[in-house]
């Protein structure tokens, strides 16, 4: 994970990895809304990320 950028959808907030920022949120289904997220801003969102995804994982299977 260290090696890829993360994004976050302006919409609604959603935390995604990678080189390149997905084309569409699969939260809100907005196109093109993910915005590079800074190094510095990363690890108290990675914290929130990760909370959210444990949340998640109660509704539904993570399909990753
Ligand atoms: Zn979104």
């Amino acid at each position: 994970m260290k090696n890829n950028s993360m994004w976050e959808c302006a919409e609604c907030g959603k935390i995604e990895y990678g080189h390149n920022p997905p084309q569409e949120c699969e939260e809100c289904w907005k196109l093109n809304s993910f915005v590079q997220v800074d190094e510095d801003e990363m690890d108290e969102k990675r914290e929130a990320d990760v909370v959210e995804e444990i949340r998640q994982d109660f509704k539904e299977e993570d399909d990753e």
